[in-house]
């Protein structure tokens, strides 16, 4: 579990991008009126970097999220996946929520196999693959059992497979871990990002937490408040850990760390509103 992740150098001036946000705002529009979510936002991930978005509730962030999923369309601006421009959902980008919508009729297995059904994948392949990737995310021994059965911690494992069965290139988790206690937390940072690298997926996570977006993400981008613009970016970087990339629970302990965080925490002038 705290095995040491490799350093993983983004080569984004040599590959396309996984992600492209150009300019982009996004205005809703409601009965009651036009709220503006977000505005001017430019973003690059790199392919294989890990991101994160913070910044404060009701800033954007899971609107940035939809947008890039091709869930939502930017009232102005465009976003790339890969340099194709996002019209619609597609199957390059697998997203990952809070809530883990497992079926609770399905065994576990059949659970990471949904999205496999859905985009009408080779049904032996996907098992094989649901399988394996059960396996590595710590499901091994649940392949039969049921949601009821797991804990929270094992039911968003589950979500994490079943959101790479697909194989997308890009995955999003809009705040993943927020419903589970804090050591599970803990726990289960580590499986993910250990997961999402030795798979080479590219990633973007929205949390609310701080020292989560330290310990999992090559880059922090800090977003301010609504309507939602980048404030910030900064890069985590751990010169005091000698052999490659520490875990997010290794990063923890690291001087960096503590750095790291006392800035964040200003920038997202989370003490005035408490
Ligand atoms: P965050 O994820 O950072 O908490 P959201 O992206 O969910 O923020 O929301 C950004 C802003 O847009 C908020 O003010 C929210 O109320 C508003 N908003 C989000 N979704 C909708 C919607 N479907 N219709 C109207 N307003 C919305
Ligand atoms: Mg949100």
């Amino acid at each position: 579990m705290n095995a040491v992740v490799e350093r993983f150098i983004p080569m984004a001036a040599t590959k396309t991008p996984s992600i492209e946000v150009r300019d982009v705002a996004l205005r809703y529009f409601t009965p009651e009126g036009e709220t503006q979510a977000l505005d001017r936002i430019n973003l690059t991930v790199g392919a294989g970097e890990f991101v994160s978005l913070i910044g404060q509730s009701g800033c954007g962030k899971s609107t940035l999220l939809s947008l890039m999923a091709g869930i939502l369309e930017p009232s102005s601006g465009e976003v790339f996946v890969r340099g194709e421009r996002v019209k619609g959902p597609s199957q390059r980008v697998g997203y990952m929520l809070q809530q883990d919508y497992l079926f609770e009729w399905r065994t576990i297995l059949d659970n990471a196999m949904l999205g496999a059904e859905i985009q009408g994948r080779d049904l032996k392949q996907s098992r094989e693959r649901a399988a394996h990737l059960l396996h590595k995310c710590g499901m091994g021994d649940f392949l039969n059992h049921y949601p009821r059965q797991l804990s929270g911690g094992m039911r968003q494992r589950v979500a994490l497979a079943r959101t790479l069965v697909t194989e997308p290139e890009v995955v999003l988790l809009d705040e993943p871990f927020s419903a589970l206690d804090s050591q599970t937390r803990l726990a289960i940072a580590d499986e993910v990002v250990e997961v999402l690298r030795e798979e080479g997926k590219s990633v973007v996570l929205v949390t609310h937490d701080i020292a989560e977006a330290i310990a999992m993400t090559d880059r922090v981008v800090v977003l301010s408040r609504r309507p939602g613009r980048i404030k910030s970016e900064h890069r985590m970087l751990f010169p005091s850990c000698s052999n490659g990339r520490p875990s997010p629970f290794e990063v923890r302990s690291l001087p960096e760390f503590n750095t790291y965080f006392s800035s964040l925490w200003d920038e997202l002038d989370v003490h005035v509103e408490g």
